[in-house]
Formats: C-alpha cells, sequence, structure tokens
C-alpha cells in the first residue's frame, strides 16, 4: 500500500506557519496581509469555495473582504471592483471566483488585476514569468501540490513526469514548475495517442482530467508517485480522476480524494496572500 500524501494534515501544519509570521508581521509593521475576493452569481460550489477561502483568510489573521454581486453584471461592474482592490492599500491579494457570469468577459477581467496581487497566478505576466522559470504569484493547485511533494521528501529532479491534462489553471502551469524542478515533462491531453502507454512510463504522474477513477493500473509503472488533482462527484460521493482502490497498492505515494491536493490549494491560496503582502510592503 502506498504512502497517503495528507494534504489535509499538510495544510493544518501550514495554516499554522502562516498564521504565526503574520502575526509576528502585525506585531513589527502594525499591517496584515489583505485578500479581496469577487464572487458574482450564485454558483452553489463557487459559494463554498468563497466561503472556505474567507474562513482560511480570517484563521490565518488576515484581513479579509468577500463581495457579493448578483449574476447580472457587466465586466465593466466587475472591472470597478478590480479597479477598486487594485487602489485599496489594505488589499495586497484579489481573487476574481470562476466561472464568471457568461456576460462577463472573463480575460479582461483577469488581465486588469494588478500582477502583484495576482494571487491565483493566471495574469499573463505571472505565467509568463513562471514560463521563464522566474519568481512570481503561481497558480494555487499545481503550487499546492508541489509543496505537497517537497514536504514528503519526494525527489523531482532527473524523474519522466507525465501530467494528464493542459489546462491553463492545472495542467500547463504544474508542467512548468516540474520542468524548473529537473523533471523531464510530458503533457498529455484528449488527443494523445496511446495515453495508457505513455502514463506508465510515468515516476510522477499528475492526473488533471476532471474524469471520475480514469485512471487505472495499467496507466501507473510500479513504485510512481501519483498526484490525483481531479474533484468528480459519483452518486453524491467525491472521487478524483485516479481510481484509488485499484492503484493504491502499486504505486509508492498517492494523494486521496478528498483529503489530498482540495485542502492545499486554499493554503497555497493563504501563502500568495502572504508573499504579495511582503513585496507590496517591501518586508
Ligand atoms: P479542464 O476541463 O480545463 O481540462 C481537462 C484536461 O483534461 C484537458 O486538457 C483535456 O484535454 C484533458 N482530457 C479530458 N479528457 C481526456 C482524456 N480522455 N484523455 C486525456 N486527456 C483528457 O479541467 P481542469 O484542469 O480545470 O480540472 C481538472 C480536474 O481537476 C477537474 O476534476 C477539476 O474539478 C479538478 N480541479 C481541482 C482543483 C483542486 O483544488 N483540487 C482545482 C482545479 C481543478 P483537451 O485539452 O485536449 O481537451
Amino acid at each position: 500500500m502506498a504512502v497517503i500524501l495528507d494534504g489535509k494534515a499538510l495544510s493544518a501544519k501550514f495554516r499554522q506557519n502562516i498564521k504565526e509570521e503574520t502575526s509576528a508581521l502585525k506585531e513589527k509593521t502594525g499591517k496584515a496581509p489583505g485578500i479581496a475576493v469577487i464572487l458574482a452569481g450564485d454558483d452553489a460550489a463557487s459559494s463554498v469555495y468563497v466561503n472556505s477561502k474567507e474562513k482560511a483568510a480570517i484563521e490565518c489573521g488576515f484581513y479579509s473582504v468577500v463581495e457579493r454581486i448578483s449574476a447580472d453584471v457587466t465586466t465593466s461592474d466587475v472591472l470597478k471592483l478590480v479597479e477598486k482592490f487594485n487602489n485599496d492599500e489594505k488589499i495586497h491579494g484579489i481573487l476574481v471566483q470562476l466561472p464568471l457570469p457568461s456576460a462577463c468577459d472573463e480575460k479582461t477581467i483577469l488581465r486588469a488585476i494588478k500582477a502583484e496581487k495576482d494571487v491565483d497566478g493566471f495574469h499573463p505576466y505571472n505565467v509568463g514569468l513562471l514560463n521563464i522559470g522566474e519568481d512570481c504569484l503561481m497558480p494555487c493547485t499545481p503550487f499546492g501540490v508541489m509543496n505537497m511533494m517537497a514536504d514528503y521528501g519526494i525527489d523531482i529532479a532527473g524523474k519522466n513526469a507525465v501530467v494528464v491534462g493542459r489546462s491553463n489553471i492545472v495542467g500547463k502551469p504544474i508542467a512548468a514548475m516540474l520542468l524548473k524542478a529537473n523533471a523531464t515533462v510530458t503533457v498529455c491531453h484528449s488527443k494523445t495517442k496511446d495515453l495508457s502507454g505513455v502514463c506508465a512510463k510515468a515516476d510522477i504522474l499528475v492526473a488533471a482530467i476532471g474524469k471520475a477513477k480514469f485512471i487505472k493500473k495499467e496507466f501507473v509503472k510500479d513504485g510512481a508517485v501519483v498526484i490525483d488533482v481531479g474533484i468528480n462527484r459519483v452518486d453524491g460521493k467525491l472521487c478524483g480522476d485516479v481510481d484509488f482502490e485499484d492503484v493504491k497498492d502499486k504505486c509508492s505515494y498517492i494523494t486521496p480524494v478528498p483529503g489530498g491536493v482540495g485542502p492545499m490549494t486554499i493554503t497555497t491560496l493563504m501563502q500568495n496572500t502572504l508573499k504579495a503582502f511582503k513585496f507590496i510592503e517591501k518586508l
């Protein structure tokens, strides 16, 4: 049986560290990291995520603002809010919860966020820095995965890493991070030929597909590290993109769903906000 990468426990440890550092910085400067979240519309899943983000921010000792606006907003309404937070000295991180209502131009809105406050790491400026291997604000889910592997002492340099999925929020950025950590990286997607054969060569296999229990044991090399980013709901229960029961005895490490990558994502958002605070306040 593989070692379970316990995102819940690790996340609690990281949050404690953030809380302590925040408290020390507050004492020194009289200022706290501030995060603003914009939630447009009443999507149930988005609402749950935003509540968890707000709770985490308060737990870490941050100043937290959530703007809940109606689903019939226009691009210019959201841009006005972004501009307000760009100019608010108490705010160091801005997050626009996706998906936005269909009338809103997501690209324009995400690009309006000041890059130094872009705690989701989606602004093209930060995406560019990540891809040239420079320090920047990085997308939370993949960065959380990297932090998790680092904490468990998983070696990445020289390993074959295969990422299934090429989205801008998970697949592409994690491929860039693994490359920066000196893995040999292959990115797969829906047009990849012989997917199971490619995956079976991976020392580190990352699944970010959005298809329940898609990765079976024939996709997994003996002793591989298996990272399951997927969140799917089947018969009311959460499961990942990896068939956990099928592969757990074949790999060396595996993330469970729930309790693996998911909890790390919000904690990494807090780390990014603290980082933005230190950068903006020159600490
Ligand atoms: P997207 O739908 O944006 O991307 C899915 C990717 O998987 C695409 O690149 C697609 O290929 C690829 N894909 C789909 N079907 C296949 C297939 N049969 N074979 C190979 N590749 C395939 O999803 P996201 O990246 O946004 O999310 C992926 C999963 O991660 C979801 O379950 C999501 O809920 C979860 N997630 C979890 C987070 C967390 O905090 N734990 C955060 C973000 C996402 P193509 O490009 O060719 O279409």
